[in-house]
C-alpha cells in the first residue's frame, strides 16, 4: 500500500508575517531507492503538471518500491516576483543573482541561501535527485555534469543531453548534489511559461525511465535508447546584429545546414528592411528567446554545432 504524506518546510516568516514555506509530498511503498524530485526553483517555469502526473502514477501503480519525494514549487519567493502579468522568477530582485546559483546554501546566510539550505538538506537524504526546469523556448533535454550519469540521460528517452561543465563556485542545485557525492540530473522540460502536453509527457516518461534505471520501478519495461540521441558540451549563441523584431523560421531541434536561414530580423529603424541571419556552421537549434523583440547584441538563437550521436 502506498503511504502519502504532505509536509511543509519552513525557514521563518515573510514580511507580511505569514510562513515562508515550501510544500512537499512524500510517497513510500516497501523498500527500495529513494528519489527526490523538485521543480519551480525559477518562478514561471511550469513543470507542475508533471508533478500531478507523477503523484497520480505513484498513488495507483503497484510496481514500484521505495520512496519518492516531490517538491513541485521549491521556491517561495521566485514565484511571487511579478512584473505586470509576467512572473520574473529567474533572478532574485534583491541581489540580482540567479535563484539556482546558491546551493548548497547556508542556514545563517541571505534569504536565498537559507531557502537553498532547507531544500538541499531535504534532497540530500535521497539516493538520486532530479531537478525540473524549463528553458526559454525549447524542447525537453537533460543536463548532467558527470560522465557516468550520461547513461541515465541516454535511457531517459529524451534526445539531447548536455554534458555541462561543472561550476567552480555559485553552484546550481545538481552540481552541489554531485559535490556531496549523490547523483543529480536536471531535466529541462520544454518552454518557459508553457503548457505543452507533449513536452510534459516526454518529461514524465523520462522520470519514469530514471525510476526504472534506479530499480525503483520494476515493471519489466525495457529501457531503450531512442534513435537520434545526441550529447553536446557547449552552446553557440547568435546575437542580434541590429535592433528589431525577430521571426523564428525553423523548428526547434532541426539541423540547419551551414548557409541556411536561421532567423529573420525586421529592422526597427526602417519600414522596409530585414536581415536574414544564416547558419555559420551546421547547427541544431536548441533555444529561442521567449520574445520576438531584440535590441542589438541580444541573444536570439542558441544552437549546438559540435555534438555526438550515441
Ligand atoms: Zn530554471
Amino acid at each position: 500500500m502506498v503511504l502519502k504524506e504532505k509536509f511543509t518546510l519552513s525557514i521563518g516568516d515573510n514580511i507580511t508575517g505569514s510562513p515562508l514555506s515550501v510544500l512537499g509530498y512524500r510517497f513510500s511503498q516497501g523498500n527500495g531507492s529513494s528519489i527526490y524530485i523538485q521543480g519551480g526553483t525559477h518562478g514561471g517555469e511550469i513543470t507542475f503538471p508533471i508533478f500531478k502526473m507523477l503523484s497520480n502514477f505513484l498513488e495507483k501503480n503497484t510496481e514500484w518500491q521505495g520512496t519518492v519525494t516531490l517538491i513541485p514549487l521549491s521556491h517561495p519567493i521566485s514565484w511571487n516576483q511579478r512584473h505586470y502579468y509576467y512572473t520574473a522568477g529567474k533572478f532574485d530582485n534583491y541581489n540580482g543573482k540567479d535563484w539556482n546559483r546558491s546551493f548548497p546554501g547556508n542556514k545563517d546566510g541571505s534569504t536565498t541561501e537559507r531557502i537553498s539550505k532547507m531544500i538541499f538538506d531535504e534532497a540530500i537524504k535521497h539516493d538520486l535527485i532530479l531537478d525540473l526546469h524549463t528553458s526559454r523556448r525549447s524542447k525537453p533535454f537533460t543536463i548532467v555534469s558527470r560522465e557516468d550519469l550520461v547513461e541515465y540521460a541516454i535511457n531517459s528517452g529524451i534526445l539531447p543531453i548536455y554534458l555541462a561543465p561543472k561550476s567552480s563556485s555559485n553552484f546550481p542545485f545538481t552540481d552541489a548534489i554531485d559535490n556531496a557525492g549523490k547523483k543529480g540530473i536536471t531535466i529541462e522540460c520544454g518552454s518557459h511559461d508553457s503548457m505543452n502536453q507533449d513536452d510534459f509527457s516526454l518529461s514524465f516518461n523520462a522520470v519514469l525511465n530514471v525510476f526504472r534505471k534506479e530499480k525503483l520501478l520494476n515493471d519489466n519495461i525495457e529501457l531503450k535508447k531512442v534513435d537520434g540521441v545526441f550529447v553536446f558540451e557547449k552552446y553557440e549563441t547568435y546575437f542580434a546584429p541590429i535592433s528589431g523584431f525577430v521571426e523564428y523560421l525553423q523548428p526547434l531541434e532541426k539541423l540547419v545546414k551551414k548557409g541556411e536561414i536561421l532567423y529573420r530580423i525586421h529592422a526597427s529603424n526602417s519600414l522596409n528592411e530585414a536581415i536574414d541571419v544564416l547558419a555559420i556552421e551546421n547547427s541544431i537549434i536548441m533555444k529561442y528567446q521567449s520574445t520576438h523583440i531584440a535590441t542589438i547584441g541580444d541573444e536570439v538563437v542558441t544552437v549546438v554545432t559540435k555534438y555526438k550521436y550515441i
